[in-house]
């Protein structure tokens, strides 16, 4: 008969004994916790036809039960003690903590890692292979293409660190023109990536390595640096008359990972403080899905950012499915219109009615809308019908060079709207 292993005072802590004959794993159930073989042997077991069959065997240091770390997937083999054994029980919550805050490459690595052994799992399910034989399937077959992703991933993470170093990132700057009198209100800094060799390189390409390996942090201190920099050329470029009521802001975009590293709001008091740049003239953009990724995290610090002057601007609106009421609870200022919003209002009237309603709402809590992707004549006109306070996008000028922008901002001539 087959001895089920009981839970003993010592198998509460990690370390844990079985006996010989002793059932660990059984194939079928849940389990949420993988072991790690201290001493002894166990033999690996599958029910075929009603009787169990060995598929091999394991000793000291072997890992055992790892898939139920991974998926929450009945345990796919059963393992049964040949000898007195110790082991190590590693909980699923603890190994997910573990991965979540190791170094970044080693948590992309891994990513990758168990994205390739579910992959791996699941064509050998289809085969109707048991688990430990797809180990054989994955080097027959080996599919190369996640490996070739970690790989290129890590490569540009190390070219990043290199372009910081060597000022390869430069900032493009977009303006932002108030619907109310056609003037500059501001400019959002956009980065780029000036490759020696690949050329201009754009940021959907690089920011969602560097926020996966968390350069990001590093990437975003530098942009806000330049942006108060570039604050003070466009105010000493532009003339008074061409601005709104106040001097142009300059607005940076920031990330999850910002959040989570340090004290956010410090580091964008201390740097303000260190280029003497005056709060009002930098906006922050949070994108709407960070704001609900973080909620409580960004909230104290954006708060505080509002308390010494600085702007806060929800990116992207529309795309997170958020609600205008739960953006209610954030220190907002500002709300960007997505440009898929934008671009679907000359398709459909329900899109104008949204579009109008966001910005209805928007004013009704006492926050400005600025509508992103404005690409045509009469969007900019509708828009401004619509009461939105200020408007981005192609048709008034793409991202540019700092040295163009400044050109831009003394030789700048309203549009006509009609
Ligand atoms: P975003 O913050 O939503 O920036 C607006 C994007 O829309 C920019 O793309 C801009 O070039 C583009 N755009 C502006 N007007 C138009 C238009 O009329 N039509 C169309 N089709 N596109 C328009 P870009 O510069 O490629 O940036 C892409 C995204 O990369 C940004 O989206 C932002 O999420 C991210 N990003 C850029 N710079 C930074 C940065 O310094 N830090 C962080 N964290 N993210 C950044
Ligand atoms: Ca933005
Ligand atoms: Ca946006």
């Amino acid at each position: 008969m087959v001895r089920e292993w009981k839970r003993t005072p010592m198998a509460e802590s990690a370390k844990k004994s079985i006996r010989k004959g002793d059932i660990l794993i059984r194939e079928g159930e849940r389990g949420d916790s993988a072991y790690i073989l201290e001493t002894g042997s166990v033999e690996i077991l599958i029910l075929r036809d009603g009787t169990l069959m060995q598929i091999g065997t394991r000793g000291p240091g072997s890992i055992i039960g790892e898939m139920a770390m991974i998926d929450d997937k009945p345990r796919t083999a059963t393992i049964r003690a040949l000898e007195d054994c110790t082991v190590m029980e590693i909980s699923r919550a603890e190994f997910t903590h573990r991965v979540e805050s190791a170094d970044p490459i080693v948590k992309m690595v891994m990513r990758v890692i168990l994205a390739r052994y579910r992959d791996m799992i699941g064509r050998a399910q289809v085969m109707r292979l048991p688990a430990h034989a797809a180990v054989a399937v994955e080097t027959a077959e080996n599919s190369g293409e996640l490996h070739d992703l970690a790989v290129g991933a890590i490569k540009i993470h190390n070219e990043l660190k290199t372009a910081l170093e060597k000022n390869e990132l430069v900032l493009f700057y977009q303006p932002i023109i108030s619907m109310r009198d056609m003037k500059i209100s501001g400019f959002e800094a956009l980065m780029r990536w000036k490759h020696p060799e690949k050329g201009l390189i754009s940021p959907g390409v690089f920011i969602p390595v560097a926020e996966e390996s968390g350069l990001i942090v590093e990437m975003s201190h530098w942009a806000l640096g330049s942006a108060c920099d570039a604050v003070k050329d466009l105010h000493a470029a532009i003339d008074p008359k061409l601005c709104g009521t106040h001097p142009p802001f300059v607005s940076v975009n920031f990330s999850v990972k910002d959040f989570s590293k340090g004290d956010f709001s410090e580091l964008i008091r201390a740097t303000l403080e260190r280029k003497g740049t005056n709060p009002a003239h930098i906006h922050l953009e949070i994108t709407e899905s960070l704001l609900m990724e973080s909620p409580g995290p960004a909230k104290v610090a954006l708060d505080k950012c509002r308390q010494f002057g600085t702007s806060v601007s929800i990116d992207d609106f529309g795309t997170g499915y958020s609600s205008l009421s739960y953006l209610h609870h954030f220190p907002i200022d500002t709300l960007k219109i997505d440009q898929t919003f934008i671009r679907s209002m000359g398709l459909d009237l329900s899109s104008k009615v949204l579009v109008k309603s966001i910005i209805g709402l928007a004013h009704s809590m006492g926050i400005k809308v600025i509508a992103e992707g404005i690409e045509t004549r009469e969007e900019a006109a509708l828009l401004k019908e619509m009461g939105c306070e200020e408007c981005q996008g192609y048709w008034f000028a793409k991202p540019m060079p700092l040295a163009d922008a400044l050109t831009f901002v003394k030789n700048w001539t309203p549009p006509a709207l009609a």
